[in-house]
């Protein structure tokens, strides 16, 4: 049983949980500059255009860095420690946080390359995760 908090989607960030509950991973893309990004924002972070839309993703990325978890910060995560926080460079030019699954903490490398998973939270909400790519 999932005891994590879960995300609330709101209006904004509505497309990125509806992209990923369908397997997608989903990011705003600016028409204006051609740029992407993440978080979820309203203005695009390179020209402040408000002409972002939503465009599925490569998926495909590299470990920026990490951490190890093994502190209970909240008891929904006691049953998880000890795990790592990551942060992945997607091909897009973004950055995001998430966990690397499939791998023993011992085993991360800063720069590998990873694939986005998705992982189910709730009856309504996947999650992107990454995992090793092979080879
Ligand atoms: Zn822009």
């Amino acid at each position: 049983m999932h005891t994590k908090p879960v995300p609330v989607p709101d209006e904004v960030s509505a497309p990125f949980f509806d992209g990923a509950r369908d397997r997608k991973l989903m990011l705003q893309h600016c028409s204006a500059c051609d740029g992407w990004s993440f978080p979820v924002r309203e203005r695009c972070p390179h020209c402040f255009a408000a002409a972002l839309t939503w465009r599925q993703a490569s998926g495909r990325g590299t470990l920026y860095t990490f951490t190890i978890m093994h502190q209970v910060m909240n008891p929904g995560f006691a049953s998880a420690v000890p795990y790592n926080v990551a942060q992945i460079d997607l091909e897009e030019g973004v950055r995001m946080v998430s966990n690397v699954v499939g791998i023993g903490n011992d085993a991360l490398r800063i720069g590998m390359a990873l694939d986005v998973v998705f992982e189910d939270v709730s009856d309504d909400i996947r999650l992107p995760k990454f995992r090793p790519v092979a080879g």
